[in-house]
């Protein structure tokens, strides 16, 4: 039986969130900063806790950070020095089973090809947002033909892969578990190498504090 392993990207393959990371480099010359910040991390929660959809919640926050092609460069540039220590250490392991090793992540695929470049991780098997620009360059949304960028994307993503084997999923979010729930993958395995939430920990099969164990239980499995 094939088995295919799917990682999530940010707080799982790199230390941080991609977003914070563009509001940050974005707004750093911004007197404004902290209320701002603040009024992203409030629409954040508005769409995790289901009051807005996901969709909207990326948009409104795209709006507010004023991304441009120079802001972008310069977070690609960082997050690749970002890599989780455990995940850079392996290097190896993505290599040898590049064919096995999909990412999905609701962050953006130009800022995740250079990190999955970097590890061996194939650029066909990203599943991402992919940004979309105005003719001067300023990143005005997402593409919304893309599943990811729409509610359950990480699931209807997946879904669409149509891998055939067994499906483990590794991340730290809730939206990571809920691929399992959903059934679109059949093992979850919460990931706390950088944020250990409880609720997401509760509800795996198994619990990685690092990509060590990861690959350990995908290697039993
Ligand atoms: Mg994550």
């Amino acid at each position: 039986m094939k088995k295919y392993l799917i990682i999530d990207f940010d707080s799982t393959i790199i230390k941080t969130e991609t977003l914070e990371e563009l509001a940050e480099e974005a707004l750093r010359k911004n007197e404004n900063k902290g209320n701002i910040l603040k009024e992203i991390s409030h629409i954040t929660d508005l769409g995790m806790e289901g009051k807005i959809s996901f969709s909207e919640s990326l948009e409104r926050r795209l709006k507010m950070i004023e991304l441009d092609r120079d802001i972008l460069d310069r977070v690609k540039d960082e997050l690749s020095g970002k890599i989780s220590d455990s995940i850079l250490e392996n290097d190896h392991f993505f290599r040898k089973n590049a064919g096995m090793i999909h990412i999905i992540s609701s962050g953006f695929r130009e800022l995740i090809l250079p990190v999955a470049e970097k590890l061996g991780i194939l650029a066909e098997n990203i599943s991402a947002n992919d940004f979309v620009s105005d003719g001067s360059g300023r990143i005005i949304g997402v593409d919304k033909e893309n599943p990811m960028s729409g509610d359950g994307g990480k699931i209807n993503s997946l879904r669409d892969l149509d891998l055939d084997g067994k499906i483990i999923m590794v991340g730290d979010g809730w939206t990571d578990y809920e691929t399992k729930d959903s059934g679109a993958a059949d093992l979850f395995i919460a990931y706390t190498e950088n944020v250990r939430r409880d609720n997401v920990c509760e509800k795996a099969d198994y619990v990685a504090k690092n990509f060590d164990e990861v690959i350990k239980f995908f290697n039993s499995y």
